[in-house]
């Protein structure tokens, strides 16, 4: 049996099993303060059966370099009380068991490798899109972790102040894709729930058009051979084919290949765990080599 935390900064949720059809998952535990929910944690894995090792996929930024001091902390988060958590430590202590430590999105995209929309593909980019935007990068089977680990949501994007006078919400960059395309930036923009927005309001036109410059970047950068597209405000299936389409509007038949130029609706996809991906995934990170 292996152990599982996907830990949000809004809730944690915890599991113990060995794939999506033998899992034991727990109930959502709100995210408060790092003590409490450790133990909120501890005392859900000490009811269950014992774990060869647990896997955890972690709001952040995060320290995942295992020869680092500080692996396995929560470092610099703008999170009240959080920066500088030793996450990995206290869970690894408390319950006398190896940790694995990754980012939430690395996790969910390891999920999805193992049992969701990217079996069997190697090279892929997993981006999730709601109160915040992260995207997990595998290459050649291994999730990318380079210098700190990869920041997808923070890469910057062109804006026209006369189409769209909203200036972003990144405190870091103002109009990166973070600021211009989460759930809070949509609110910002237009001044109401984005859940309220009718599906042919010209809010997820230009949503669907800064995704898509994303995209292009990505697919331009990493070469992928698919991309996936979750996160709450990808609950708005209407963006998928507008994606699609403006992704190939964009590149301009210049990626070369059936993939996207014939296949689109494969090449960009929603996940198939759904909200799952993130406790699967570190089920999947648990039993990692
Ligand atoms: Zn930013």
């Amino acid at each position: 049996m292996f152990g599982g935390i996907e830990a949000g900064g809004t809730e944690f949720v915890c599991a113990v099993g060995v794939d999506p059809q033998n899992i034991t998952i727990s109930e959502p535990m709100s995210t408060t303060t790092p003590a409490e929910t450790f133990q909120k944690v501890i005392e859900f894995f000490r009811q269950q059966p014992a774990v060869e090792s647990i896997g955890i996929g972690s709001f952040g930024p995060v320290d995942i370099h295992p020869n680092s001091p500080t692996f396995g902390y929560i470092t610099t988060t703008p999170k009240p009380g959080w920066a500088n958590t030793d996450f990995a430590g206290t869970i690894s202590r408390a319950l006398d068991v190896p940790v694995k430590f990754d980012t939430d999105v690395n996790t969910a995209a390891l999920g999805e490798h193992k049992w969701g929309a990217a079996i069997g593909i190697d090279d892929f980019i997993y981006l999730t899109i709601g109160t915040g935007v992260g995207g997990g990068v595998m290459v050649g089977g291994r999730l990318v972790h380079g210098l700190i680990h990869t920041e997808l949501g923070h890469i910057l994007l062109p804006r026209d102040p006369a189409k769209d006078p909203f200036e972003g919400n990144c405190p870091y960059h103002k109009d990166c894709l973070e600021g211009l395309t989460t759930g809070p930036a949509l609110q910002k923009r237009w001044k109401v729930s984005p859940k309220t927005l009718p599906v042919d309001h010209p809010a997820w036109e230009l949503e669907a058009e800064y995704i898509a410059i994303a995209l292009v970047n990505f697919a331009c950068t990493l070469s992928p051979k698919r991309i996936i597209l979750g996160g709450g405000v990808m609950r708005q299936t209407q963006l998928f084919p507008m994606i699609r389409r403006k992704f190939q509007t964009l590149l301009n038949g210049y990626l070369h290949h059936p993939a996207i130029l014939e296949q689109i609706d494969d090449y960009i996809v929603p996940p198939t765990l759904g909200d799952s991906a993130g406790v699967l995934g570190a089920i999947a990170l648990a039993q990692s080599a």
